[in-house]
């Protein structure tokens, strides 16, 4: 088996990456399997490289290895292109303008990352020059028929992405969106077993709608609790949550805090959440 961990560069890790990170990396050692590490800096505005160099030390920090060189999912556009343009000729998508706040004022239903996109542009002659890129998932579905994921801790799902509306696959500035690259990078790394958080359990509809439509592998999914604030919300550098490189900085013991989320041992205040009501 063979699985992953997939840091965007857009901030520090803190705790909650590392918890990621450990399910992961120790979830492929008992198998005998693999864990590799996928930067996700496809976000050009938002990726810093100076993120990725801590990230490394970071993870060594915490007594986690990688097998193989890190991938960098900015060193795959070609092939997110590629695809995009072939659910394209599929007549599966189609160009949308609309500015968020448009959106926002026209939505009727609300899915996992708000507004569910009313399909303004859907039926209208739009100029592709400057638009994003929309997957019609009505239409998606047709084509597709049923389709069913295994998730290894919540069983058996039916694929429901209508949830999110008709997503936006291909972004103006770039030719893949976070589920189109993470789906196609899924599937060129070989990865068996996709780790993360239950956060983006909802986006896992999505992920196998895309491995229908582009006759891409299906691995099962492992979605973990995340580790929360009292509030319940994720932890975040700017609610005031150390990062691992504060810590590491500060002198603490890395390997001691990774042995210590294993065991369940949680700093005071944080605890391990089911997270987003998924709607199962
Ligand atoms: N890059 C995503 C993040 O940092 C995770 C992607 C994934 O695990 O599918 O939240």
């Amino acid at each position: 088996m063979r699985t992953r961990f997939a840091p965007s560069p857009n901030g520090p890790l803190h705790l909650g990456h590392a918890y990621a990170a450990i399910v992961a990396h120790d979830t492929a050692r008992a198998r005998g399997g693999e864990f590799i590490l996928r930067i996700e800096d496809i976000d050009g505005e938002r990726s810093r490289a100076e993120f990725v160099e801590e990230f490394f030390r970071d993870l060594e920090w915490l007594g986690l290895e990688w097998d193989g060189e890190p991938v960098f999912q900015s060193h795959r556009l070609e092939s997110h292109a590629a695809a995009g343009e072939r659910l394209k000729s599929m007549g599966l998508l189609y160009p949308c303008i609309c500015t968020r706040a448009e959106i926002t004022a026209a939505a009727t239903a609300f899915g996992p990352d708000g507004p569910v996109y009313p399909g303004t542009c859907r039926h209208r002659a739009v100029d592709p020059v400057n638009a994003a890129w929309r997957l019609d998932v009505g239409k998606a579905m047709d084509l597709a028929g049923p389709l069913e994921w295994v998730d290894e801790h919540a069983g058996p799902q039916v694929a429901n992405p209508q949830i999110f509306g008709d997503v936006v696959l291909l972004r103006k500035d770039l030719p893949a969106s976070y589920h189109l690259a993470a789906t196609l990078d899924d599937a060129t790394d070989g990865i068996t077993l996709v780790t993360r958080g239950m956060d983006l359990f909802p986006a896992s509809h999505v992920h196998r709608l895309l491995q229908a439509l582009l006759g891409l592998s299906v691995p099962t999914w492992l979605h973990h609790p995340l580790l929360v604030e009292a509030d319940g919300r994720k932890l975040a550098k700017r609610r005031g949550s150390p990062s691992l490189s504060d810590r590491r900085r500060a002198g603490e013991d890395g390997r001691a805090i990774a042995e210590a989320l294993r065991e369940g041992r949680l700093p005071a205040g944080l605890s391990l959440s089911q997270g987003v009501d998924h709607g199962a």
